[in-house]
């Protein structure tokens, strides 16, 4: 397959092929089993490398706009099982995005502090600004995922008894959304995506980590007893995209058992997200460019003025030196 010179009608035919057949636009049918983990949309590798540079190029040019106009923000949500290939996915799919707009935020196992708050809190206080991406690896949807699979963390959460309900996931689910809603509404655009790995892949990638010196340090005995838990998992990660996604916030269901594949995807929605927000470098109005050709015929000025200054300075310098 050609990747052309990836002008718009290469991109929209690579977001039909790359994108829309995992982004969840109906909601009440999903079945996460109707989607493969090991799908790669007939591309091969080298021409995935392709497509991945050149969104990694194009993200980077429409971040600059994005910076410059400073009206927008986006925020990319991150959520798998372990190993599904978060970090890294994250790592290359803005590799080429300016550091100074750009911020990645972590959410572990909540603190003390962080648990007498709403568990909204730690994610509100990392929202990225206007004109910023913001990163969340993992999210506030933990809290209808790790939580909803060990109960015991809701204990943990000391909310008022009479609060905690049967109803507490739907709730959870309805707050979210409305949170979400109330983002978009204030120029956050949202896009969310679950690295759908198989169980199998997963298995494999633990034993890579078992097995290479440098991938010891990520593997962690934790990542084995929830892996004993995957149907459960999957049941709430099957649930949590049916009640979360909303045009303003999709979930993007990536098929993560091929890498690449994965980075092909994430990297094709967020750069079509972007487009459509028609960014542009602020423009500069009428008086202001008249001040800036005042300023600029004055620095020309101050350039010939120290030009003749510096030339006789050397000049004094040869007859001081004679
Ligand atoms: P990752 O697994 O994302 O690559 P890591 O292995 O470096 O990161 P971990 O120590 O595994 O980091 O921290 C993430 C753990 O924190 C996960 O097991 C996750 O389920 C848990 N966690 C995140 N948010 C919450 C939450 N709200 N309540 C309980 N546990 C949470
Ligand atoms: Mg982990």
């Amino acid at each position: 397959m050609s990747t052309g010179k990836h002008g718009s009608g290469e991109r929209d035919k690579q977001f039909r092929a790359f994108v829309a057949p995992f982004r969840i636009d109906d909601p009440e049918h999903f079945r996460l089993k109707h989607h493969a983990t090991d799908q790669t949309g007939g591309l091969d590798k080298d021409t995935a490398k392709e497509l991945i540079e050149a969104n990694r190029l194009r993200i980077s040019q429409l971040q600059e706009k994005l910076y410059a106009q400073d009206r927008w923000s986006l925020l990319l949500i991150f959520q798998a099982m372990d190993a599904a290939g978060k970090d890294s996915a994250i790592a290359h799919v803005m590799s080429g995005v300016n550091p100074q707009g750009c911020q990645v935020f972590s959410f572990k196992a909540p603190t003390a502090q962080e648990l007498d708050h709403d568990f909204m809190w730690r994610h509100a206080i990392c929202l990225p600004e206007r004109g910023r991406i913001g990163i969340f690896n993992r999210s506030h949807y933990e809290e209808v995922l790790v939580v909803r699979v060990h109960s015991e963390y809701l204990d943990r959460q000391r909310l008022p008894p009479k609060l905690v309900t049967r109803d507490i996931w739907r709730e959870r689910f309805e707050d979210i959304r409305a949170f979400e809603r109330y983002l978009a509404r204030n120029g956050t655009v949202i896009l969310k995506f679950f690295l759908n790995v198989s169980r199998e892949e997963q298995r494999q990638r633990f034993l890579d980590r078992l097995e290479e010196p440098g991938k010891r340090w990520k593997f962690s005995m934790g990542d084995v007893a929830e892996r004993r838990l995957w149907d459960k998992y999957m049941a709430a990660y099957q649930d949590m995209v049916r009640h979360t996604t909303q045009p303003d916030a999709p979930w993007f269901v990536v098929p993560a058992d091929r890498k690449w594949f994965a980075r092909v995807v994430i990297g094709t929605a967020i750069v079509e997200a972007m487009e459509k927000l028609q960014l542009a470098y602020p423009r500069v109005d009428k008086v202001s460019l008249k001040e800036f050709a005042d300023v600029r015929r004055a620095l020309e000025a101050e350039g010939k003025e120290q030009g003749k200054m510096t030339r006789g300075k050397s000049t004094r310098g040869k007859r001081g030196g004679a």
